[in-house]
């Protein structure tokens, strides 16, 4: 039997879900009991719709043609070691259920006094349509742990003016802003073989 798998791990969980919103049988909702997207296999044409990036664009959603696609896909999401966690402070600077995030959201009220404030801050823009934001910033999770300096994050669809007015136009970009200047700029995902190369660099500016 073909199916519709969701990945967890990696999924928002959130009621705005694409696959929701994209999903012409309705076969796709949001269970308010379990917090997260679910799949109707009664109501689904298998038309694949919520698979395609405009509807998950972390790839969450996947299809399964047959049972042994199905035990690979699963298999795969099981032995994948990213956790939900992680993803949290990946995207939104926190950890889920936390009400002290670890970064501050950058917005339209403390935008102008965070960067022209004197000191050394980290301001991470990202934008959720670029899965490299979502899946791949491991220098934010590895710049977060140890260091006394304020870390900010963006979040460029919500502000788009912001990060217009920052230059920003790749995702994600990192920079490193000292009594209000931008001394350090790094833009796009960072291999992991380049992580500890980045890090040295900004240790020694901040
Ligand atoms: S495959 Fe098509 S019908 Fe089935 S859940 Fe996805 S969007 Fe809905």
């Amino acid at each position: 039997m073909p199916k519709i798998i969701f990945n967890y791990k990696i999924c928002d969980k959130a009621p705005e879900c694409g696959g929701i919103a994209n999903c012409p049988n309705h076969a796709i909702s949001f269970d308010n009991k379990l917090k997260r997207p679910v799949w109707d296999e009664s109501k689904c044409s298998f038309c694949l719709r919520c698979t395609m990036p405009d509807s998950c664009p972390v790839g969450a959603i996947m299809y399964a043609a047959d049972e042994q696609q199905e035990k690979l896909i699963l298999d795969t999401i099981a032995s994948d070691p990213v956790t939900e966690d992680w993803l949290w402070l990946e995207r939104y600077g926190t950890f889920p259920g936390q009400t002290q995030p670890l970064a501050t959201i950058l917005n339209l009220s403390n935008i102008n006094y965070v960067l022209s404030d004197s000191g050394t801050k980290l301001v991470d823009i990202w934008h959720p349509d670029f899965v490299d934001c979502r899946l791949h910033s491991p220098l934010f999770s590895d710049l977060i742990h140890g260091k006394d300096v304020p870390i900010y994050k963006l979040n460029a669809q919500d502000f788009p003016q912001l990060a217009s007015q920052l230059g920003v136009t790749s995702f994600p970009t990192l920079f490193v802003y000292k009594n209000g200047q931008i001394i350090f700029t790094h833009t796009g995902y960072v291999k992991k073989d380049s992580i500890s190369d980045i890090i040295q660099k900004i240790n020694k500016l901040i």
